[in-house]
């Protein structure tokens, strides 16, 4: 299946439909305050944190269960777009790769725009 027509995609497009109007400032204030990994500190680094892995491993094991994976991932689609780099949202870069052309997609976000 080609990213254009991934359907998780799609949904996961639709899905942040619900952050549109949600100003950058108060996704970021989520994302500082709720994020789990921002909470983490050296010392509470997980077990498998030296663990060779993908990035869609990262994800799944880093964001499991972090209450702004939608607040992550709308922030970081707004303001990396394409040059995305790493694990945010829950999602390996190459997934928000491909999910920006549907994000885009779905319209106007709030502050007149699209990421960049
Ligand atoms: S979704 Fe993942 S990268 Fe984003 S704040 Fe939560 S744990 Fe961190």
């Amino acid at each position: 299946m080609t990213p254009n027509n991934d359907v998780r995609l799609i949904g996961i497009a639709w899905r942040l439909d619900r952050l549109r109007w949600m100003p950058s400032a108060v996704l970021a204030n989520a994302v500082l305050r709720d994020g789990m990994c921002m909470a983490a500190s050296q010392e509470d680094e997980p077990a498998w944190a030296d663990e060779p892995m993908t990035d869609r491993e990262l994800a799944a094991r880093m964001c499991a269960g972090c209450p702004v994976q939608d607040e992550c991932l709308e922030l970081d689609l707004r303001v990396a777009g394409e040059s995305t780099a790493g694990v945010w949202g829950a999602l390996p870069e190459d997934d928000r790769r491909a999910l920006y052309p549907h994000w885009l997609q779905r319209g106007e976000r709030v502050e007149g725009g699209w990421a960049r």
